[in-house]
């Protein structure tokens, strides 16, 4: 039941279930907990409008690199049949007017308040409550706190000094203006070469006048082969939508392809470089199912890894430039693998440099440009493609606090610890969608998304049904996942790329921990499952433990040569 208290000086909103942001978790967690559940349920959104990562994510060249028919929710027949993607990439425009229609479809939109930022979140214990306060000045008191924020909301702006000195215009990628930026005639500087990065620059250097890209660490990419959906394969998803949906649930990444059995040296090298070439033609992030084994085994990886630098060669025509992007320092797709469509052809155009940052570190930014070690660079538009405080920063931007008043801030202060990537010890009736310790930036992230508010929305219902006030991860469980957690990314090569942002390290002072689940998502399904279905093992229902889990003990992350289904592959 919704209601408003009248209070001596203040009007506080009752709610069952307040949802922080509008972005695919919230939208769906919504819909679960109000329609399915009955829940009096309200989404606060900062942004003026639905979308999350894809209402601000506006940058030049922004598009999804999952395959459109699987950036998709699947929880309705009707939304599948009814809803068509144009490309096989889906843009950042027509994947915010999938949301808009899905928000009307569901007649979501009178429950979500839009321009409302979230500042705090205190749990309440003596009313076993959260009281939620909006910088607008609202108060939100809540049974159910469901934060739905993203993994990649928090932009990180490097610090580096003399930005506030500089004359012309910055912008980040992540919070890009909605009116265009014109780079027309303009000198621009692109900081950041990730996936970001290497969509934004082949678009920025069609217009600009000059581009200056600066690269701190070169990046693999393999070309997206975006394209126009034919209508056949149009229809083709329409009719075949169960056999999609099995397909994304029965793979570690939640994409609508399978990996293949084969290892990399089941074939000899010339089979093995066929086999590169027909992925690299197909393009995206296909290329890294050729086989099964390349986030396993170093040496696996190094021929791949090999034949990317070779394409990287083969299209840059300047060999000194060309050296510089492939000079790659960890193994292929330890870090997020980025896909594009013409990154490395754009170093061939006249209007492009390339600037090594790594070998010539920038010192500040001036009134008229940026200033590395090795010189000064005039510039009109500076561009940061540096990315995000990822999977924490959302969170711990707002203060949230639970029982005993503990921050967030102090309970992760060295990591994030959490029970499953959902829940909290010590912070009851929480819930995080995507948060850290999910597989949610390993996968294709509507098929994680989907089953995280599934699983809540079960969790809750079951709380409803059973007169339980209160659900709280124990120490115990938490301490059994994070562990789990961290050998789920050491049986792979993710943490040998020591600079990514999967560690944290693109941040400085952020504590250094593998923070997805890299045990794929069939595997974290079943321990989802089996945690529910016994009864919330590892949790305190009321004052009642349940545990230990035995779920996560028996979950062994065995090595990634295994099985096919149970192994993650990266996103
Ligand atoms: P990112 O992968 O973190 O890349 C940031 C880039 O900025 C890196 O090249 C980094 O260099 C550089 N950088 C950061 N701080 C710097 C500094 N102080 N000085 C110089 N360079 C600096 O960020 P992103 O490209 O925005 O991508 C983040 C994630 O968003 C992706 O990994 C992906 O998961 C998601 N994403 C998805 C899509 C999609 O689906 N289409 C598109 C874009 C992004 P170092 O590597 O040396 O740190």
């Amino acid at each position: 039941m919704e209601s408003s208290l009248s209070e001596t000086t203040e009007t506080i909103t009752e709610l069952d279930a307040l949802i922080i942001g509008a972005g695919f978790a919230g939208l769906y967690q919504l819909h679960c907990l109000r329609d399915k559940v009955g829940l009096s349920a309200r989404v606060l959104e900062l942004g003026d409008g639905v979308g999350g990562t894809w209402y601000w994510n506006r940058y030049p060249g922004a598009r999804c690199d999952s395959e459109s028919h699987a950036y998709a929710y699947y929880f309705s027949s009707e939304l599948l049949e009814e809803w068509q993607w144009s490309e096989r990439y889906p843009g950042h425009a027509e994947i915010v007017r999938y949301l808009n229609h899905v928000a009307d479809k569901f007649d979501l939109r009178r429950d979500i308040q839009l321009g409302s930022c979230v500042v705090s979140a205190h749990f309440a214990e003596s009313e076993n409550r959260w009281i939620i306060t909006t910088e607008q000045g609202q108060r939100f008191s809540a049974t159910y706190l469901i934060t739905a924020v993203g993994c990649l909301s928090a932009a990180n702006v490097p610090n580096i000094p003399g930005l506030q000195d500089f004359k012309g215009e910055w912008y980040h990628t992540g919070l890009w203006p909605h009116d265009d930026v014109d780079f027309k005639g303009k000198r621009v500087g692109q900081i950041g070469t990730g996936s970001t990065g290497i969509q934004s620059a082949p678009v920025i250097a069609e217009t600009a006048d000059h581009l200056t890209v600066f690269q701190r660490t070169p990046n693999y990419s393999v070309p997206a082969r975006n394209h126009v959906l034919s209508e056949e394969f149009k229809r083709h998803c329409r009719e075949n939508h169960e056999e999609i949906r099995a397909v994304m649930h029965s793979t570690p990444n939640g994409h609508a392809f399978t990996i293949s059995d084969r290892k990399v040296f089941d074939v000899g090298p010339d089979e093995r470089r066929e086999i590169y070439e027909d992925y690299w033609e197909d393009g995206g992030l296909r290329f890294r199912s050729c086989f099964q084994d390349l986030l396993a085994d170093k040496a696996a990886n190094d021929t791949a890894a090999e034949f990317l630098k070779s394409k990287i060669r083969e299209i840059v025509k300047d060999p000194q430039v060309a050296a510089k992007l492939s000079n790659i320092d960890h193994p292929y797709a330890a870090k997020r693998p980025p896909i594009d469509t013409n990154y490395f052809d754009t170093f061939n155009r006249d209007n492009v440099s390339l600037v090594d940052i790594r070998a010539n570190p920038i010192e500040r930014i001036t009134p008229m440009g940026v200033e590395t070690s090795a010189g000064h660079h005039e510039l009109d538009i500076i561009v940061f493609a540096t990315g995000y405080d990822a999977m924490t920063g959302p969170l711990l931007n707002m203060d949230i606090r639970g029982r005993d008043g503990l921050p967030l801030r102090e309970a992760w202060k060295e990591g994030p610890r959490t029970y499953l990537g959902l829940t909290v010890s010590g912070f009851p009736n929480m819930f995080t969608i995507t948060g850290p310790g999910s597989p949610s930036v390993l996968t294709n992230m509507p098929v994680a998304i989907e089953q995280h508010v599934e699983w809540i929305t079960r969790c809750i219902a079951h709380l409803q049904d059973d007169g339980v006030k209160r659900i709280e991860a124990s120490a115990e469980a938490a301490d059994l996942w994070v562990g789990h957690v961290n050998d789920a990314a050491n049986a792979t090569l993710l943490p040998q790329a020591g600079h990514s942002w999967y560690l944290g390290a693109n941040i400085p002072g952020k504590p250094r921990m593998f923070m997805p689940y890299a045990g794929g998502m069939v595997r974290y399904r079943t321990i989802c499952d089996t945690v529910s279905d016994n009864g919330f093992e590892g949790f305190r229902l009321d004052e009642d433990a349940v545990g230990p889990p035995k779920a996560v003990q028996n979950a062994t992350v065995g090595p990634f040569v295994a099985s096919t289904t149970t192994n993650a592959t990266g996103i």
